[in-house]
Parts: structure tokens; C-alpha cells; sequence
């Protein structure tokens, strides 16, 4: 299990920004260790444990890009049409018999090696066949046209795939190509996920006039399984200092981290401060982000934990901006670069300057052309309709106080945060 020493987030200081924070959490976990191999099938989505150097060029060999006409450079014609022998036929999959000799073509397909002495491939379109069986080839060609030489694309022992990428489907046919069967990757973390508070209930169960069905854990083991961790369901704690604790306690010991949602704010009902603090350490640490703060960090047995907020809308927010960047350090993955979209403000906005805001927004094309960002209606952290009815968050920086109608402003889409 990934171990921090109990002081590796003792901070008091003032409100933190979230570059500070993500930078702070980011810098002091350590990625676990543990490899294994899993074969190609198995890899989309896991970490890349070393570089995968190409052991051969892609492609292997020079072959032509096109189906036509494989001829010599020397060859080419530059002001009249010149008909060529055609010597022989190759096929993808097969190779020429001899080198092509002075006055030939031959006959290729789309990924059949290049003949030895030929460097350039004109297109069937482009030639005629005349009486005689010869190749009519027209003037004004390239020398070099329409062929793929050996390495183009990779060359060998190229660093073809770097350490810490997260696989994705066209890193997966990269190894491939390769002929690589099995790929070295970090075993998946383990996360555990609690929800708190005694007006929580798991779907299934019956629910009292003053409860609500537990939806945060759903959403954050799905987020959590979408970035690729295994995911322990630790289910809800009761609002009960020694509840939490001890189910805390009970998880440090079978993960690499623990997230929680609920509990986290001030109030007499809070017990997941209380509850770090007799289980482990705490760093109650307040974020400058809305929605989201506050956000516990703490370290249970040297299995650092976050706890969210319980608001849906909140936690949704907070997971994306400090479980993700921790999931990202402690799985050895590389943090992957967000680029905002740039899109036009369908909505007018005020806000305090020193602190980050996340105004859930849908996309729509504008009659002329433009991207509009729209602003769900209503602002309530508990809406769990504005998650399910936007397409992303709307990001304004700390030194923003006011959005004005048509502005620019820097979108994230959803599935950008996955
Ligand atoms: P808390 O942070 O515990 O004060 O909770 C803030 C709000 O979020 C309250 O209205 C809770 O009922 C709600 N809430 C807390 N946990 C969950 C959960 N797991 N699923 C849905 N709503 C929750
Ligand atoms: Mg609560």
C-alpha cells in the first residue's frame, strides 16, 4: 500500500488556491511501485510502468501508398507521356523477384515493398495501359511520390511510448505494430470510497421520510473506475466519531487511498474531521474553489484520504480538481495536460476575486457559428440535474470578478476530466 509520513500535508496557513493545493498533494505522494504484465487486450486504460522503445521501424519496410505503378526516378518523364515495360506484379504480402531494370514498371498494391531500384509509384488513375501491354506514364511527377520508406513513422529504438502515459486505444495498436504481446504497466491503485451522514442510504435499502439515497459513492467509484482504480466499496459510516474512525482505520490497511464524501464542513454533525484525527492525522484544509469547499486531507496508517463535500454538485467538482491529480501521482501517470476550449458566454456572471469558480454550462453553435457556452439556470451544489443536463464546467480564475455577455471564457468538457 502507497505509505506518506503522517507530516507530509501539515500545513495551517490560509485558504489554499488549488494550484497550491493540487501542488502540494501532488508533490508529496508517491507512485506505487508494483508492476505487472498484462497483455495487449487487457491495456487500454493502464499505466506504461517503462518506455517502450521501438524495437523495428514502422513501417518495417518501404512499400508503395498506393495502388499503380512502381517505377525508377531515373525513369520519370519530364515533358512527353513514356510507356514502360511492365516486369512483374506484386502484391501486399509478397516481394518483387528482381531488382526493376532501366525502362520498367511494375505492377504494386497498396502496401507491397517497394522493388529494389524502384523509388516512386505513380497511381493507377494517373497512367493508361497502351496496345502493346506497356505502361503509358504521364510527365510532371516527384521522384519519391506515393511511397512510404521504412521508418517514416517510428524509427527503431525510438522511445515510442513514454512512461506514465495512460494507455489509450492507439497507444494500445502502437504496441502492436510493435509485435508486442504483454506491456509492463503499474498495478492499478486501490480506492477505497465511503459515503457519511445518517440521512444516507445505499439504493436497495429502505429509505426513512428524512433520508436520501446515497448517490455521491456512485458517482465517485464510476469516476474512480473510469481512471482506472481498483475500487473498494467501504459503503456509509454513520454520523458517529468512533464510526468513522474505526472504518477508516479498517481501510488504510486495504488501499492506496481513501475518499469520502459528507462530513467534512464545520457543523456538529461533521464527524469525518473528528474521525481522521483519532484514526490518524489531519490537515483540515480549506480550498478557495466553489462550488467545493471544504476538502479534508488527512493520513490514516500512511494512506493519505480526502474527504469531499457531501453536496453532489460540490463533490463532483473537488474529485476532479484533487482526487484526480492524487489518483493520477499515486498510479504513476503522467498529469495530463487539460486544454480549455475556448467558447463564447451565452450568460452574464459575478464573483469574489481569490478563489476559483466552476460554472456548469451546456454547448450549443450560435447562429453565427460561434460555440456558446450556456448556463444551466439555477446554482444549488445539491443539483444533481445540472451535472446530468451540462456538458462541462466553465472555468473562471481567481482573479475574475465578472463575466459580461459574450465574452470568452475557458470551457472543460466532462469527459476531458475522466
Ligand atoms: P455534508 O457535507 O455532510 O454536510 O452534506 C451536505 C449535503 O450533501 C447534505 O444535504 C447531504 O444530505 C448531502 N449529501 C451528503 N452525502 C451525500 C451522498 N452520499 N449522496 C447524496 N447527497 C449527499
Ligand atoms: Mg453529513
Amino acid at each position: 500500500m502507497a505509505q506518506l509520513s503522517d507530516d507530509c500535508f501539515a500545513f495551517g496557513g490560509p485558504m489554499l488556491s488549488v494550484d497550491e493545493a493540487v501542488a502540494m498533494i501532488t508533490s508529496r505522494v508517491t507512485a506505487i511501485a508494483e508492476t505487472e504484465t498484462v497483455p495487449l487486450r487487457d491495456a487500454d486504460g493502464r499505466v506504461l510502468a517503462a518506455d517502450l522503445l521501438a524495437p523495428l521501424p514502422l513501417p518495417p519496410f518501404t512499400n508503395s501508398a498506393v495502388d499503380g505503378y512502381a517505377v525508377r526516378g531515373a525513369d520519370l518523364p519530364t515533358d512527353a507521356e513514356r510507356p514502360l515495360l511492365v516486369a512483374e506484379r506484386v502484391q501486399a504480402g509478397a516481394s518483387a523477384r528482381l531488382p526493376i531494370e532501366p525502362g520498367q514498371a511494375v505492377r504494386i498494391f497498396t502496401g507491397a515493398p517497394m522493388p529494389d531500384g524502384a523509388d516512386t509509384v505513380f497511381m493507377q488513375e494517373d497512367v493508361r495501359l497502351d496496345e502493346a501491354g506497356h505502361v503509358v506514364v504521364p510527365p510532371g511527377l516527384r521522384p519519391g511520390a506515393n511511397v512510404r520508406p521504412a521508418g517514416e513513422d517510428i524509427a527503431s529504438g525510438q522511445a515510442a511510448l513514454r512512461k506514465g502515459c495512460r494507455l489509450r486505444p492507439q497507444d494500445v495498436a502502437l504496441a502492436a505494430a510493435f509485435g508486442v504481446q504483454q506491456i509492463l504497466v503499474r498495478r492499478r491503485i486501490c480506492v477505497g470510497v465511503a459515503s457519511t451522514g445518517d440521512e444516507v442510504v445505499t439504493p436497495g435499502q429502505s429509505r426513512g421520510h428524512a433520508q436520501l439515497f446515497d448517490s455521491n459513492r456512485f458517482m465517485l467509484m464510476a469516476m474512480l473506475a473510469r481512471l482506472g482504480c481498483d475500487v473498494r466499496d467501504l459503503g456509509i459510516l454513520r454520523d458517529e466519531r468512533a464510526e468513522v474512525a474505526e472504518g477508516l482505520r479498517q481501510a488504510a490497511g486495504q488501499c492506496d487511498l481513501i475518499v469520502t464524501s459528507g462530513g467534512v464542513s464545520a457543523g456538529e454533525a461533521d464527524h469525518v474531521k473528528e474521525g481522521i484525527e483519532s484514526a490518524g492525522s489531519l490537515v483540515l484544509w480549506r480550498m478557495a474553489i466553489k462550488p467545493g469547499r471544504p476538502v479534508a486531507m488527512g493520513i490514516v496508517a500512511g494512506t493519505p484520504l480526502i474527504g469531499l463535500p457531501g453536496n453532489p454538485v460540490a463533490s463532483f467538482v473537488t474529485f476532479v480538481h484533487v482526487v484526480r491529480p492524487t489518483v493520477l501521482a499515486l498510479a504513476g501517470a503522467s498529469q495530463t495536460k487539460r486544454v480549455a476550449l475556448p467558447v463564447r458566454a451565452a450568460f452574464t456572471y459575478r464573483k469574489k476575486a481569490g478563489r476559483r469558480e466552476y460554472v456548469r454550462a451546456h454547448l450549443q453553435r450560435a447562429e453565427d457559428g460561434v460555440i456558446e457556452a450556456i448556463k444551466f439556470p439555477r446554482e444549488g451544489a445539491g443539483l444533481l440535474s445540472s451535472l446530468v443536463e451540462t456538458d462541462g464546467l466553465v472555468e473562471l480564475a481567481e482573479s475574475v470578478t465578472e463575466v459580461a455577455f459574450g465574452q470568452t471564457v475557458d470551457f472543460i468538457a466532462y469527459e476531458s476530466f475522466m
